[in-house]
């Protein structure tokens, strides 16, 4: 339950004055229904009203707040005229124009021969001043409260700055005062305001430096952000840890032999990662850890040798992919090598029907399957298993706290392991997947060619194919990627479509098409003819259905590589590269590129490290966007920026850590007032573990 000292903020915004249905809708638009969604609405700039000179003084291209009094009204001849009230003080005239005014209105509000503040923007017109449409008009007593600055809010259609600062203040009249669940000593060493105080301040800015992101108010309100995510994760992660898992020690007779019948040799950071695997697996907690690498960087060895202990002391093992594609490919790669070591290896994904799925489940269920492979359908209802000890799930960023929660339920007390090829900047690693233990394989393995990269404008496509001709007579296979985005599918297909029978026609039937709307089976059977030898130039659209290993694959062409973001760039050139031989990637781009697809382009140009692309992707972008926030489960950020605050996440880290060793079920007085504040962020999982 949330307390009651929240109740207020959790109001709908409609309990505002001035605040209906229309407006609320508007409000939800840009900041949320609650009232406390509001408070976190923060200005963007600000508009300066302390300039109040005599009309005789008055700079015009300003906003100026005047005393004036009304001299005359001056009605419009016509609907196209304006209507215009002129004024004056002591020293000049000023004249107030407005279009498609009411009279009654305006004479109720400047009434002749009255004196009346007005503020707006001042022009000139030839010698005279005007101000067209004044943002404010108030009497002399309300001129204080109109000489100040005021602050800007973004906004959206519909809905005015008027209307949506009048509502802010609104909901910053009603803000409560909440207990102090900041260390004192902290908060004083930063200098920081208490949480009231810093939310009425970053609401009134006084000069442009006050709308920083680094400033006292709005640094301390990131920081609770921070924290109470950091909280949340840390809260989830010892509620894990105290159910405890169970200890998988193994011999390691089988990993020895799997590793005497691969033929290389791991890498240090796949080595690294395999002993954390097994270190984890024997401790008696439970495991979640993320196995973060790129394309080709090897997870998938690393993940065997980890079921591979599981099995070997008796259990089973599952290992988990996205798509049916990825599902199968897990499978063709691993079996050969499950069945060298004499593992029982058993692929199931949602298509098995009838009697052949009753012998997969059969399997699962007697433990005479000591390994599954397979999509989200080895999960569902109806997939029981004898003894499911590790579950190892791919790439996974998709999935938010809660499925990661939800699948690790499955397997009573099964150890998880995460694996993602979408390498994530440390900080965000920090904010989606703070819960986790995380290893990371950052050097590729040996013999691998580096990927030339080169731009080129799509006119030069003659060029290109031409270059694909010279790669093809050389036995080389093309990945050839056209753009495929949701506004504009239909669009986008007929181009991928228009594409194909291009290509067809100069190089005939060894070009295959594959795309998004196509069947299971009739892709498959696409991809297998492009891994197999009867396709050569595979047209694709999107990053999944290309998810496929086909180490003779070694150039890629990318349409309108411009349209793509970073991390996407990167996941697809990963697909070639694979082998020994050299790769190229032809990113092609359309006219008129913005500077940072331009900065993009430069980038995947100059490196092809996945962890320093994550690092630029999200510099360019922030967080927001990057890997389509909605979808990927990353937390979103209402006040921290993870670029400009990333030095407060890490604190928050830290501080998170000490409370839940100090106070594991936030008892104390600073617990309960941490509670609160898991509350307003709406961060209240960790808090409802607590209670269960
Ligand atoms: P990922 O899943 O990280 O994209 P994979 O596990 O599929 O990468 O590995 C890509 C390829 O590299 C596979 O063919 C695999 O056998 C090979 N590989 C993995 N580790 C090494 C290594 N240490 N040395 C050489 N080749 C390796
Ligand atoms: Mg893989």
């Amino acid at each position: 339950m949330r307390p009651e000292i929240l109740f207020s903020l959790y109001a709908p915004v409609t309990s505002l004055n001035g605040v209906g249905p229309k407006i609320a809708n508007l409000i939800a638009r840009v900041a949320g229904d609650h009232i406390v969604d509001l408070l976190w609405h923060l200005p963007s700039g600000l508009i300066d009203r302390r300039y109040a000179p005599k009309l005789c003084d008055v700079r015009t291209g300003v906003i100026a707040t005047l005393t004036v009094t009304v001299t005359k009204h001056i009605k419009a001849h016509n609907r196209r005229q304006p209507y215009k009230i002129v004024c004056s003080d002591d020293t000049g005239v000023l004249t107030l124009v407005f279009f498609h005014a009411r009279e009654d209105y305006l004479r109720r509000l400047l009434p002749e021969g009255e004196e009346r503040v007005v503020s707006g923007l001042v022009e000139g017109y030839g010698n005279e001043l005007q101000i067209t449409h004044p943002d404010h008009v108030g009497r002399l007593k309300d001129l204080e409260q109109l000489q100040s600055v005021e602050p800007v809010y973004p906004l959206t259609q519909g809905l005015s700055l008027k209307v949506l600062s009048k509502a802010v203040k609104g909901a910053l009249a009603g803000l409560p005062e909440l207990p102090e669940w900041l260390d004192k000593h902290y908060i004083t060493k930063q200098n920081w305001p208490a949480w009231r105080d810093a939310v009425l301040a970053a609401h009134s800015p006084e000069n442009e430096e006050q709308l920083s992101l680094n400033t006292p108010c709005r640094e301390r309100l990131a920081y609770d952000e921070v924290l109470a995510n950091q909280l949340a994760l840390a809260l989830v992660r010892s509620q894990r840890r105290r159910r405890t898992g169970r200890s998988i020690k193994s011999s390691g007779d089988l990993r020895q032999k799997l590793l005497d019948s691969i033929p290389f040799s791991l890498t240090p950071s796949q080595v690294a990662a395999a002993d954390e695997i097994t270190a984890d697996l024997a401790s008696d907690q439970r495991m979640h850890r993320l196995l973060q690498g790129d394309v080709g960087s090897g997870k998938t060895v690393v993940a065997l040798l980890g079921m591979a202990a599981a099995i070997e002391s008796g259990h089973q093992a599952a290992l988990l992919a996205p798509t049916e594609i990825l599902a199968r490919q897990h499978f063709a790669t691993i079996e050969p090598l499950a069945r060298a070591v004499g593992i029982s290896i058993q692929l199931y994904t949602g298509r098995d029907k009838g009697t052949a799925r009753a012998a997969i489940l059969e399997g699962f269920k007697t433990g005479s399957t000591q390994l599954a492979v397979g999509t989200h359908a080895l999960f569902q209802e109806g997939v029981e298993f004898e003894d499911l000890a590790f579950s190892v799930i791919d790439e996974q960023h998709r999935f938010g706290v809660h499925q990661r929660l939800a699948l690790s339920g499955k397997g009573e007390a099964s150890d998880v392991l995460v694996m993602t090829a979408t390498p994530i900047p440390r900080t965000l690693t920090l904010t989606a997947y703070g819960d986790m233990d995380s290893s990371r394989l950052t050097e590729k393995p040996e013999g691998r060619q580096p990927i030339d990269t080169r731009t080129f404008p799509l006119e030069r496509l003659d060029e290109i194919v031409s270059a694909v001709q010279r790669a093809l007579a050389l036995g080389a296979k093309i990945y050839w990627i056209c753009p495929l985005v949701e506004e504009s599918e239909a669009l986008d297909l007929a181009a991928a479509e228009d594409r194909y029978a291009h290509l067809k026609q100069v190089f005939g039937a060894q070009v295959g098409l594959v795309h998004g709307k196509m069947k299971g089976p009739d892709k498959d059977a696409v991809m297998e003819n492009f891994a197999g030898s009867g396709i050569d130039i595979l047209v694709a659209t999107t990053v999944v259905e290309v998810g496929v290993d086909v180490p003779e694959a070694t150039v890629m062409v990318i349409e309108h590589a411009e349209r793509f973001g970073l991390a996407q760039l990167h996941q697809l050139r990963g697909r070639i590269g694979r082998g020994a031989k050299k790769s190229t990637c032809m990113l092609l781009y359309g006219a008129g590129l913005s500077g940072q697809a331009r900065e993009r382009l430069k980038i995947m140009r100059e490196t092809d490290d996945g962890f320093r692309i994550a690092e630029e992707d999200l510099r360019l972008r922030g967080a927001g966007e990057l890997m389509g926030t909605r979808q990927s489960g990353l937390p979103v950020f209402k006040i921290a920026d993870l670029m400009a605050h990333s030095d407060l996440l890490q604190a928050a880290r830290d501080d998170a850590k000490i409370i839940i060793e100090k106070d594991p079920e936030l008892q104390s007085e600073r617990g309960r007032r941490l509670r609160v504040l898991l509350y307003l962020f709406e961060r209240d999982e960790g808090v409802r573990l607590l209670r269960s």
